[in-house]
């Protein structure tokens, strides 16, 4: 029996879910499988595990809940206890290597990864009774292959007389993918649609579209309906949680807040003060500068960092008189200093308890404002939300299918996308959504986003699955399958890394024969990093050299860690810092660098002694300043460093590496031990140089061939490896920028 608070059962009853909980679990009752459809904020999240609780689920085994995201594992996995009136030994999460489950716990939210490994034990799951997997509309690539492998392990749970029960949760009613895909479910699984109450939301286009200047015509737009339109929140879309903090600090220092107090006064006199500072600071080039990682993939990113991109954001002006689209019926504009502001940020990596704020009613008279990444899409729903202003822009991991290598850029979202920014304008009632895009523009908007799984490279979910004896990858009863050619790539490099093994030849040598797991790939599949990185890490352990094993991997994970160069902006004296910066990097990299071995593991050597130097020193914003290193960088590497350690302690128990502050530089053995293991991972990304009497085009001295690319490949000019130009030489990734060079290189000894 579950005894609510009032409150929260009061709350409850508003929730569209209730209504058809009876409808929902009989149809549970019935079938083995259901699809539940509902709008963002119909309840679908934190009741459906609550109906299950009290259906008696949870009596003998555990209700499972999988979430794409960490943050939304553990947050609901809160509300759900606070809600149930339980404690959170009982309703717990677990995500990687952290979780609050107990032997009493019978509700276990936990991330889609997180329960593909426990797969790899328990392929029946014996511990659950049911598995509900949420946001299954967002097709992450562990959510498509979860389903994948419960389509399989329901009937085998049915036979053995221990149903095992799959709820497939969808933010949108597009689930064709998973209802209508016969080698995923031969009898259709039956959908239960949850009808919300969404009230009609006016959409308004831009007539222009802002190119690169998009976040100052998102901050007009916000004053403009802020001081035009009546009472109601904002919710306002960006794409990554620097541009957030960029927008919050310049709202909340344009307006007041709700007591009154104009905290504008004292920033202004700060950024004067801080304007003279900045002569002697360098200036990191914004636009650069989004290598920040995925905002919302569950195991991406570690920090939050308020990164200050004040400067980001230029001449915002008040002569809004482009009130084309606004109704202004209402508008009574009126003096700043009265019109108070509770401005919120919302993003993946934000700590729960601020997260929790969005969710409480703003200060009495004034406007709630989140500016949010796409969290606030579909996974997290905010309350009292009137007018939406959307960018129409996503941050995204984008892969070169050559070389494998990838990127994050932005772009435009899918139209499905859009509309649901949109709906969020309308939960309570009517709204507005302000698009600062033109129609035009919109109308070339791809309809959906393709699947994750069919974007990114599958060397990684290809190893998990033999390690599961999956064998025939491409057999798999995948929502949407990966690319065929891809899963082939995937097979030949576990090959070569040795994760995989073709088995004695196959009598009919017609048969294509799929390559087999080895012991060293089974080790490598339980490292939470892809497997060219986890074969170092499998190495590091043969020859005792974990602790610089894993700070390579760490730093070779983070994009970028020295500030880049860019063109400086600004006077000469801002110059002459960027040139100061510029030279003592290049003092370090040397020094660094070494001689003998250690020159040899070159810009893989630097980033060892970058972390080892950065960690001694405490890690602090001011070393990494002093030495022309991102500090969030260093910071992401700071906890990759704790959460690999803590892995390898946890695969291989004997291993006992700890984080060692004191690191000392590695030997000339190591270094030379090291680079061996760095080829392991890499074997494939080698180039050699191509001898000057084959070289015609003056252009292409120092040129050299790589096995991936026809095209010649040249050294990155930031490499302490330039002067020398080994004959060869192996590389993390290519980048192309100007010319295709190689980064992080190390050179290859011929013995
Ligand atoms: P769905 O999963 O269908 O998107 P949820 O179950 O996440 O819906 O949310 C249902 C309602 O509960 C929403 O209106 C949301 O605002 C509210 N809610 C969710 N989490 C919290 C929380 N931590 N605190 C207060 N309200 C919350
Ligand atoms: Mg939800």
């Amino acid at each position: 029996p579950v005894e609510r608070r009032p409150d929260i059962q009061e709350s409850r009853l508003q929730l569209p879910i209730l209504a058809e909980e009876q409808v929902l679990m009989e149809a549970i009752r019935e079938n083995p499988v259901v699809v539940v459809c509902g709008e963002t904020g119909s309840g679908k999240t934190t009741q459906i595990p609550q109906f299950l609780y009290e259906a008696g689920y949870g009596r003998d085994a555990m209700i499972g809940i999988t979430e794409p995201r960490r943050v939304a594992a553990v947050s609901m996995s809160h509300r759900v206890a606070d809600e149930m009136n339980l404690s959170r030994r009982t309703v717990s999460y677990q995500i990687r290597y952290e979780g609050n489950v107990t032997p009493e716990t019978k509700v276990k939210f936990m991330t889609d990864g997180v329960l593909l490994k426990e797969m790899q034990k328990d392929l029946l799951l014996s511990k659950y009774s049911v598995l509900v997997i949420d946001e299954a509309h967002e097709r992450s690539v562990y959510t498509d292959i979860l389903i994948g492998l419960l389509s399989r392990v329901v009937p085998l749970r049915t036979k053995k007389g221990n149903p095992l029960k799959l709820v497939i949760m969808s933010a949108t009613l597009r689930v064709e993918d998973f209802t209508q895909n016969q080698r995923l479910f031969k009898i259709p699984p039956p959908v239960i649609k949850v009808d919300t109450r969404q009230f009609p939301v006016t959409v308004h286009f831009n007539k222009r579209t802002p190119g690169e200047e998009y976040l100052q015509e998102t901050y007009r737009k916000v004053c403009k309906i802020h001081r035009m339109l009546p009472a109601g929140g904002i919710l306002v879309f960006l794409t990554g949680q620097a541009e957030v903090h960029a927008l919050c600090r310049k709202l909340q220092r344009s307006f007041p807040t709700a007591c009154g107090a104009l905290v504008k006064k004292t920033a202004e006199s700060k950024e004067t003060k801080k304007s003279k500072n900045e002569a002697k600071l360098p200036k990191i080039d914004l636009d650069n500068y989004t290598m920040e990682g995925e905002e919302d993939q569950a195991d991406d990113g570690i920090l939050e960092e308020d990164i200050d991109l004040e400067t980001h954001i230029v001449g915002v002006d008040d002569d809004d008189d482009d009130m084309d689209d606004m109704d202004d019926s209402a508008a009574t504009p009126t003096s700043d200093a009265d019109l108070p502001m509770h401005v919120l940020p919302l993003y993946s990596l934000l700590p729960p308890d601020r997260q929790q704020r969005v969710f409480l009613p703003p200060p009495q008279g004034s406007r709630l404002v989140v500016v949010a990444t796409n969290v606030a899409e579909t996974s997290l729903t905010i309350p009292h939300i009137k007018y939406v202003v959307d960018t129409g822009k996503v941050k995204k991991r984008f892969y070169d299918k050559v070389t494998g290598a990838s990127a994050f850029q932005v772009t435009w979202v899918s139209k499905a996308s859009a509309d649901q920014r949109a709906g969020r304008a309308g939960r309570t009632e009517p709204g507005h959504c302000y698009r600062l895009y033109s129609s035009a523009v919109f109308a070339d908007f791809q309809t959906f986003s393709p699947p994750e799984i069919a974007r990114r490279p599958v060397e990684d979910l290809v190893l998990q699955m033999k390690d599961m004896s999956i064998d025939k990858v491409v057999n798999f009863p995948f929502p949407t399958p990966p690319d065929v050619e891809a899963v082939k790539a995937a097979e030949q490099l576990l090959v070569q890394l040795g994760a995989l093994q073709h088995t004695a030849k196959p009598k009919n040598p017609k048969a294509a024969q799929s390559p087999m797991v080895t012991p060293l790939g089974r080790a490598m599949a339980r490292f939470p990093v892809s497997p060219r990185f986890s074969k170092m890490l499998a190495l590091g352990e043969q020859h005792g050299l974990l602790p610089y094993v894993i700070s390579i991997v760490a730093a070779l994970t983070v994009q970028e860690i020295f500030v880049l160069s860019g063109t400086p902006a600004g006077g000469p004296e801002e110059q002459a810092g960027v040139k100061h910066v510029h030279s003592r990097v290049a003092q370090l990299k040397k020094t660094w660098a070494g001689q003998g071995q250690s020159l040899l593991l070159g810009d893989m050597m630097v980033l060892l002694r970058a972390v080892g130097a950065c960690e001694f020193a405490g890690c602090t914003r001011k070393f990494c300043e002093e030495n022309g290193l991102r500090y969030k960088a260093m910071t992401e590497i700071r906890s990759l460093r704790a959460l690999l350690t803590n892995a390898i302690n946890t695969v291989c128990p004997g291993a006992k590496v700890y984080v060692d502050p004191n690191m000392r530089p590695p030997t000339e053995l190591q270094a030379k031990l090291l680079r061996q293991i760095v080829l392991s991972g890499l074997g494939d990304r080698i180039a050699r140089r191509v001898p000057a009497d084959q070289i015609s085009d003056k252009s292409h001295k120092f040129a050299y061939q790589s096995t991936s690319m026809e095209e010649y490949v040249f050294i990155h000019p930031s490499s302490v490896l330039t002067k020398t130009c080994p004959e060869f030489v192996i590389f993390h990734e290519i980048i192309e920028t100007g010319k295709p060079y190689m980064h992080c290189v190390a050179a290859v000894e011929q013995e």
